[in-house]
C-alpha cells in the first residue's frame, strides 16, 4: 500500500503525523508532495517554510505553540540583522532554523536540486515518510495587491507575514509554474499510489501551487487511485491561519462544502472522489463527491490518526 499526500506547512505536517502512524499500523509506505510556493530567499538563504514545517514536525523538532520553526529556538541572528537594519526585518529566522537554511543554500549553490537537498536534510530528521518538493524549479506564490501607487505584486511571505493579508488583494500568481516540472519521484509516486490524500492544508496557497506544476494534476487524476480530501475549514472558519482571506480573494466560499466544490468532483474534471468534513459540517454536499463527516480537530496524534483512518475508509 502506497499513500501519497499533498501537503502544505502546518496543517500538512500535523496531518502527516497521523498518516505516518496509520501507515505504521497497516505497513503502508507514505510519500508527501509538499508545496514550495512559499519558498523565498531571505538574507541570501533559501527558505522552504512548508518543507521545513513538515520535516521538523515529523522529526519531533517543531515548536508546537508557534507551529513553525524549531522548538527551543533563539533569535540572536534576527536581532543582529535588525540592528543593521537589514531587510526584511519582518521575517523571523531563528538561530537553529538558520543552520538548516545554510546547509540547504550551500548544497543548492553547489548544484544540488531541492529534492536531493531535502533528502539530505531528512537524513538527520528521519521523518518516516518520503518528503518530495512539488518541483525542483523555482515556483513562487506572488500576490497582486492594490497600493496607493496602483497594483503591485509582492511575494506571498510579505503578504502573509508582513501584512497579515490585510491589504486590498486582487489575485495570487504562481510565478514560474509554467516552466516547472514535477520533482524527481513525484510522478512515479502518483502513478504508484493506491490512495491520494489532500491534507487539510490551505487550498489556495498550499495545495493549488502544487497542482499548478504542469503534469502533476494529470498524473493525480489519471491514476485510478482514489483521491480523498480533508477539509481545513471547520464550521465556516479555518482552524488556524488565514485560509478565509485566501478563499475570499479567489471568490470561493469559506466553508467545508465551499472548499470541496473548489477542488471539484473527479467525474466533472475536478480532483475528488471523497471529501471528509468535520461533524459540525455534517450534511455538507459536494456534487459528484462522497462526503462523510468525522471529528477533524488534529489535537493530538491519536485524534489525527483516527481522522486519517476515516479518510481511508472513504476510499472503499
Ligand atoms: P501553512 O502552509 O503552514 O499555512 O499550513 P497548511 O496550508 O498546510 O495548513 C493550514 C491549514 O490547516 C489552515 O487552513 C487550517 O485551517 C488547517 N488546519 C490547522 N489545524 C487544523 C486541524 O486541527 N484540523 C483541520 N481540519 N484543519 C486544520
Ligand atoms: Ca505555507
Amino acid at each position: 500500500m502506497h499513500i501519497v499526500v499533498l501537503a502544505g506547512g502546518i496543517g500538512g505536517a500535523r496531518f502527516l503525523t497521523g498518516v505516518r502512524a496509520y501507515a505504521g499500523q497497516i505497513g503502508a509506505e507514505v510519500t508527501a508532495v509538499v508545496n514550495v510556493g512559499d519558498d523565498a530567499i531571505m538574507h541570501g538563504l533559501r527558505i522552504c517554510p512548508d518543507l521545513d514545517s513538515v520535516m521538523y514536525t515529523l522529526g519531533g523538532a517543531a515548536d508546537p505553540e508557534r507551529g513553525w520553526g524549531r522548538a527551543a529556538e533563539t533569535w540572536t541572528v534576527k536581532e543582529e540583522l535588525a540592528a543593521y537594519g537589514a531587510e526584511p526585518t519582518w521575517f523571523g529566522l531563528g538561530d537553529r532554523d538558520i543552520a538548516t537554511h545554510l546547509v540547504r543554500t550551500t548544497m543548492m549553490n553547489a548544484g544540488y536540486p531541492l529534492s536531493a537537498v531535502t533528502e539530505a536534510l531528512c537524513a538527520r530528521w528521519r521523518p518516516g515518510v518520503r518528503l518530495l518538493p512539488a518541483t525542483d524549479e523555482r515556483l513562487e506564490t506572488h500576490v497582486v495587491v492594490e497600493t496607493n501607487d496602483g497594483q503591485r505584486a509582492i511575494h506571498f511571505q510579505e503578504w502573509w507575514v508582513r501584512y497579515r493579508g490585510e491589504i486590498p488583494t486582487r489575485r495570487f500568481v504562481f510565478v514560474g509554474a509554467d516552466a516547472a516540472r514535477p520533482a524527481p519521484g513525484v510522478l512515479d509516486a502518483l502513478a504508484g499510489a493506491d490512495v491520494v490524500l489532500l491534507a487539510p492544508s490551505n487550498p489556495v496557497v498550499s495545495i493549488a501551487p502544487i497542482l499548478a506544476v504542469p503534469g502533476l494534476r494529470e498524473a493525480l487524476t489519471g491514476n485510478r487511485a482514489p483521491v480523498v480530501g480533508v477539509s481545513p475549514i471547520i464550521g465556516g472558519a479555518p482552524v488556524r491561519g488565514m485560509a478565509d482571506k485566501c478563499l475570499s480573494v479567489i471568490g470561493a466560499e469559506c466553508s467545508a462544502a465551499g472548499v470541496g466544490r473548489l477542488y471539484g468532483a473527479r467525474r466533472d474534471g475536478g480532483l475528488l472522489d471523497g471529501w471528509l468534513v468535520d461533524t459540525t459540517d455534517a450534511g455538507a454536499e459536494v456534487p459528484g463527491v462522497t462526503v462523510r463527516s468525522a471529528p477533524l480537530w488534529m489535537s493530538d496524534e491519536a485524534a489525527t490518526t483516527a481522522m486519517v483512518r476515516d479518510a481511508m475508509e472513504l476510499t472503499r
